[in-house]
């Protein structure tokens, strides 16, 4: 089954959202397989966002993601890495949907709560990074047949 890689930034965690953004998660449908929480080193930072080195944003922002907790987590489902992101919303919180989780929740790109992998692979490279494989757990839940077939 498809599985993404979801992280609940440090302004989310400090805002007290984490439990808002699992059950908003939840409430879809999605299947929580891994949960951890942590404070980002320098390394793991800059590892996370290897795409956007030498971006201007790109000190900020490793200090603001190094600068408190995060919730990592893995999430699946159907179509869950497209189906994430579209719940994320868009990355600046100005354009984001009412009903999304940037939307409600955020008004800065710089404080935007919530991580999505973006595509397949960034998604198998992102949980690679944060869990082992034996973390990731594999299981069923009773609304399984009501949700997937
Ligand atoms: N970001 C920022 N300023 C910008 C662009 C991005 O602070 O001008 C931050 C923002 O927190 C964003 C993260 O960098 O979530 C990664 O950027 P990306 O374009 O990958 O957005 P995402 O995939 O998170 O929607
Ligand atoms: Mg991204």
């Amino acid at each position: 089954m498809e599985k993404t890689f979801v992280m609940v930034k440090p302004d989310g965690v400090m805002r007290q959202l984490t439990g808002k953004i699992i059950g908003y998660l939840e409430q879809k449908g999605f299947k929580l397989v891994a949960l951890k929480m942590l404070i980002l080193d320098q390394a793991l930072a800059e590892q996370h966002y290897a795409e956007h080195v030498g971006k201007s944003f790109f000190p900020g922002l490793v200090d603001f993601i190094t600068s408190g907790p995060v919730v990592a987590m893995v999430w699946e489902g159907p179509g869950v890495i497209k189906g994430v992101r579209e719940l994320m919303g868009a990355t600046n919180p100005a354009e984001a949907l009412p009903g999304t989780i940037r939307g409600q929740f955020a008004v800065a790109i710089s404080r935007n709560v919530i991580h999505g992998s973006d595509s397949p692979v960034s998604a198998e490279r992102e949980i690679a990074l944060y869990f082992k494989p034996e973390e990731i757990l594999a299981y069923t839940r009773p609304t399984d047949i009501w949700l997937v077939e």
